[in-house]
């Protein structure tokens, strides 16, 4: 049986979309196999109420130093530049601002005492003030960056991404899954709702099996969450275990978005925002007319994600729609209803947000990212050593995979040619 194409791409999100556009640059025959229906996978842009709402990935974090940006401008996609609303506070709320300023002032000092913990126990929630008056501020905040309790947070990971931040959050009007589905590259052949079930090592490469049939290649990239590689959905070859194992120190925290749409004469400033309750470790963060738009998107994180995952989206609503009338008023109750609600946690494809290393578990994410006999490759946000959780740091790390698998296939190509010539007697 010969190889039918030099790589096949596992995964479709934006790990997968970065390594296909490398690969096609340098004239490889690529195979994109997709479990489900679309590309994008966390980067998921629906057309809601006549609006393209971003239900994964919207913020081009580092967008000073992001691959996306170049790429929307490349597409004629336009970049929004200006600071994202989450300083700008709804005016008119029911809020103490002296509150509002200690709890951030707390949670910059949990930040720093972060540091001293990353050189002993690595656990996040070593850096809490002991009864700390605002540790479910710190909880929620952590939610939102981390999706896990900081009782699971390794300080060492957390710092590795803050540190490499430039703080930079732009946005794409069109949506950001908008622009990673449409960068699939012509050249790259696709298969949509198509999972991959195994992965063989042949004597030359990779046999990958789904339900449609057998496919071979001279190598794989793998770029499914750790979710789904830690989970048994995907046979491997039995030497991949240490990866799989990788990939179970990385777990998926849960992350969710709630959607609503806000009555036509209902007073919300545009582009503004709120937070819930300081007090709560649950609370969501609103961003209220994104874009002018009149939509109010509530972000949840950690526990407060668990709402939805655990008590389905009538619940999340329930949440969100009490939060907005106490900060609000109760007329807002009559101004808005529900749109949306996500449930990332519960997609089989996908299974959480984004991945946070378990303390003392930080050095997973580069065992994750290593070669596997010259033929397996991985990619994916969780490999990526500081820009992990992100878009970009998914994308960067589906090149990087493509740049391995390009060298190793270029060895072998000499190796073969040296072995025919040797055999040759030349
Ligand atoms: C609510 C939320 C908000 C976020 N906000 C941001 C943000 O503002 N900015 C940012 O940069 N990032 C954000 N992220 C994170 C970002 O979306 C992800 O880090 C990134 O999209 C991950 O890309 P990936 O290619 O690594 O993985 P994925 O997008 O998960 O792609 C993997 C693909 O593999 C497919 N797959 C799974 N199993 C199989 C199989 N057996 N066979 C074939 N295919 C399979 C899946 O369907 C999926 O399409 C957010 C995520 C969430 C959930």
């Amino acid at each position: 049986m010969h190889n039918e194409y030099d790589v096949i791409i596992v995964g479709g999100g934006a790990a997968g979309i970065g390594a296909a556009r490398r690969l096609t640059a340098n004239g490889k025959a690529v195979l994109l196999l997709e479990a489900s229906a679309r590309l994008g996978g966390r980067a998921f842009t629906q057309d809601l109420a006549g609006y393209p709402l971003d239900l994964g990935c919207e913020w081009l974090h580092s967008g000073d130093r992001n691959a996306w940006v170049s790429i929307a401008e490349a597409s004629g996609f336009p970049v929004d530049r200006s600071d994202p609303p989450w300083g700008k506070a709804h005016p008119g709320i029911a809020w103490d601002e002296d509150e509002e300023e200690a709890a951030r002032k707390a949670f910059g000092e949990w930040e720093e005492r972060l540091r001293a913990v990353a050189q002993g126990s690595d656990q996040a929630s070593d850096a809490l003030e002991p009864g700390g008056e605002w540790n479910a501020y710190v909880r929620a905040i952590a939610g939102f960056m981390s999706g896990l309790a900081p009782e699971r947070i390794s300080a060492t990971d957390y710092m590795a991404y803050d540190d490499a931040s430039t703080g930079r959050n732009w946005n794409l009007p069109l949506g950001y899954g908008t622009l990673v589905a449409a960068s699939l590259p012509p050249a790259a052949a696709l298969r949509l709702a198509t999972p991959v079930e195994r992965i063989d090592l042949t004597v030359d490469g990779v046999a990958v099996s789904t339900r449609a049939g057998t496919v071979r290649a001279r190598a794989a990239i793998l770029t499914v969450s750790t979710g789904v590689l830690a989970g048994d959905a995907i046979r491997l070859p039995a030497g991949v275990d240490p990866w799989r194992e990788a990939a179970a120190s990385l777990p998926l925290g849960r992350n969710e978005k709630v959607f609503l749409e806000i009555g036509c004469d209902a007073a919300f400033e545009p582009a503004a925002h709120a937070y819930g309750n300081l007090r709560d470790p649950r609370s969501a963060s609103y961003s209220i007319r994104p874009n002018g738009w009149p939509i109010i998107e509530a972000f949840l994180g950690g526990d407060g994600a668990r709402i939805l995952e655990e008590e389905g989206p009538a619940a999340g609503f329930a949440y969100v729609s009490a939060q907005l009338v106490a900060l609000f008023g109760s007329d807002v109750s009559a101004a808005i209803r529900p749109l949306a609600a996500t449930s990332w946690s519960r997609m089989q494809a996908i299974g959480g947000a984004y991945s946070c290393a378990l303390p003392g578990r930080s050095d997973a994410r580069a065992r994750l990212a290593r070669p596997f006999e010259d033929c397996l490759f991985f990619a994916g946000e969780a490999t990526h050593p500081f820009d992990f959780t992100t878009a970009h740091g998914a994308h960067d790390s589906g090149q990087r995979a493509a740049n391995e698998a390009m060298a190793a296939l270029a060895d072998r190509h000499r190796l073969g040619r040296r072995h025919k010539l040797a055999a040759a007697g030349a």
